[in-house]
């Protein structure tokens, strides 16, 4: 049985004072079913592993570097994230891929990294607007998910996020037919790539504009076992409620 996931993406958000909505979070009795992840900006990591201390919310980074040290100025790698508290890393969230000219082959580096200092790749992929509207939509994901992922995943290594582009952040959510038809595609393409018990034991998410009120039912979907969640992890009692509906 797969453990659902509750994911929280804060992007470019939060300030000290967010650290009170995440002991607000911390502080609630987690349902024990459902794993709590918030990715914080990487200037919060150690202050948020402070505040979720002894509760069941983990923590992860938005991003990580392919390489684990050197010359890159600006950069945090994936072992810098695990010291700071991080148990997971978000990669390829199609706002790095566009404002970052981020690629598959540079996602799958960045994983292949992520695995090397013992964290989760949160591996996310989704089509444009336009690839949706021209009926592409299967073969993008079907090339994000053979050129995103390394070889050697597993369950617990690996957790795969569906994120349409023109849904993050748009109010604009997919049909329900439509998300089940790609998440049944990913868990079809992960049980022919990596054999039926692993490609069963990674975790789907999706992510676009999911609020307290459409998590429910998008959560009825087969195939979806969590979220990842971007405006409406910002505040607790939005992202609790989101957490509720999968539990
Ligand atoms: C995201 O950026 O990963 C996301 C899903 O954002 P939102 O929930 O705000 O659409």
């Amino acid at each position: 049985m797969r453990r659902k996931l509750a994911a929280g993406n804060w992007k470019m958000n939060g300030l000290g004072d967010a650290l009170v909505e995440l002991r607000t979070l911390a502080d609630a009795p987690a349902p024990n079913e459902t794993d709590i992840l918030i990715c914080p900006p990487a200037t919060l990591l150690s202050r948020a592993a402070d505040a979720v201390r002894h509760s069941a919310v983990a923590l992860g980074g938005q991003d990580c570097h392919a390489n684990g040290s050197g010359a890159h100025t600006g950069e945090i790698s994936a072992e810098m994230l695990r010291d700071a508290g991080a148990s997971a890393v978000i990669l390829g969230h199609s706002e790095r891929r566009e404002d970052h000219d981020e690629h598959d082959e540079d996602v799958r580096a960045k994983a292949r990294a992520a695995w090397a200092a013992g964290l989760t790749a949160i591996v996310c992929m989704g089509e444009s607007l336009a690839q949706r509207e021209a009926d592409n939509t299967l073969d993008i994901i079907g090339g994000q998910l053979a050129g995103s992922i390394p070889d050697n995943a597993t369950g617990e290594n690996l957790v795969v996020a569906y994120e349409p582009i023109w849904a993050i952040g748009t109010g604009r959510v997919p049909t329900i037919a439509q998300i089940g038809e790609v998440h049944d595609f990913i868990r079809a393409r992960l049980e022919r790539r990596f054999g039926p018990g692993v490609g069963r034991s990674v975790r789907l998410l999706y992510g676009g504009s999911v609020k307290p009120e459409n998590a429910s039912e998008i959560f009825s979907v087969p195939n979806v076992d969590g979220a990842l969640v971007g405006g409406a992890s910002l505040k607790s009692a939005d992202f609790r409620a989101i957490i509720d509906a999968l539990s």
